[in-house]
């Protein structure tokens, strides 16, 4: 072979290639384009979209969140893009679950960000609508949810699952999905969600999902971002002292193991434990003796300076 001919075959086998990868790119572009994400703002552009996957036959998997994502929320979507042929992600603060104005206004927002970090994981679909679209006349709706509703978080923030409720309601409306994800960070919020779907007749399956802890083991939080680097220190102390208080329970009583929780949190600076339950972990009353259920679960609110913090340890699993 000459040399110019050699040449001429090697330009030739370049283009080729070249051809090659557009022929694949023309023929694959139609998924491609169905797999990128899409934000919508409107329920009904969104109910038109399910509407079509729907018909198409694909399972609709949801994950309601208030955004600040971190990988507490990014681990429920993992799990709903498994689970389901088109993964949905609401981001949306929703007023009418905050009974502190103060709480509300300083909500981290960050929205660019959350959709990145959703598209990498997989959804579909994110539902970011304005609190108009969401209350165009104000929801006067009560929802009857039962015990689950009225202790702990529901003595301290009243109306809070109400609107919990409100806001979830009108978004399983909104989306219609298979399966919901929530995480177990907010255990009683999980009882409160399961209560309303039994209280609506809704068909949604709901799905809960172990916490997600920092290398140290606190719990994530999008408040987490509000604490001080000191503050962000002595919060360690609350998962900390939640995993020792396991090897407490095992020689002392229940209220012993809450005095030890209590006092030992309450001696840390920056610290004030709002309350801290050990209950049953299906109806969420406490228990007197450790022998009095089989799913035994201690659930706690902390203040770290001004920031409120959640979480909470499972004694006894069946
Ligand atoms: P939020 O944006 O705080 O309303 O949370 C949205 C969902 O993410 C809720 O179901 C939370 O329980 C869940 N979630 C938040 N933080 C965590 C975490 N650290 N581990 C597991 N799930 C979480």
């Amino acid at each position: 072979m000459s040399f110019l001919t050699y040449k001429m075959t090697a330009f030739l086998i370049f283009l080729s290639e070249y051809f090659v990868i557009w022929v694949l790119f023309i023929f694959f572009a139609p998924i491609f384009k169905d797999i990128e994400m899409e934000v919508i703002t409107k329920i009904a552009d969104l109910q038109k979209k399910i509407a079509d996957l729907r018909a198409a036959g694909s399972s609709i998997g949801f994950v309601p969140t208030m955004g600040a994502l971190h990988n507490g929320h990014l681990q429920l979507v993992k799990r709903c893009v498994e689970e389901n042929d088109i993964c949905v992600v609401s981001v949306f603060v929703n007023p009418t679950q905050f009974n502190d104005k103060n709480d509300l206004l300083h909500y981290p927002r960050t929205l660019d960000a959350d959709c990145k970090l959703l598209e990498s994981a997989g959804c579909a679909i994110v539902f970011a609508p304005e609190v108009e679209e969401m209350y165009p006349v104000e929801d006067t709706r009560v929802f009857n949810l039962g015990k689950v509703a009225e202790v702990m978080e529901g003595k301290y923030r009243p109306g809070h699952f109400n609107g919990v409720a409100q806001i979830v309601s009108k978004l399983f409306d909104a989306v219609r999905p298979d399966k919901a994800y929530f995480g177990e960070k907010d255990f009683q919020q999980i009882a409160v969600i399961r209560s309303m779907v039994k209280l609506l007749n809704s068909p949604v399956q709901i799905v809960a999902c172990p916490i997600v802890r920092e290398a140290d083991g606190l719990a994530l939080s999008s408040r987490n971002l509000r604490l001080t680097p000191e503050q962000r220190k002595n919060a360690v102390n609350i998962s900390q002292t939640l995993f020792k208080s396991r090897t407490f329970a095992e020689q002392h009583s229940v209220n012993e193991t809450i005095e030890y929780v209590v006092n030992t949190l309450n001696a840390v600076p920056d610290l004030r434990v709002e309350y801290f339950e050990i209950v049953d972990g299906d109806s969420l009353l406490s228990v007197k003796e450790w022998a009095d259920s089989d799913y035994i679960v201690g659930c706690i609110t902390v203040y770290c300076g001004e920031v409120r913090l959640i979480d909470n340890i499972v004694y006894r699993h069946r």
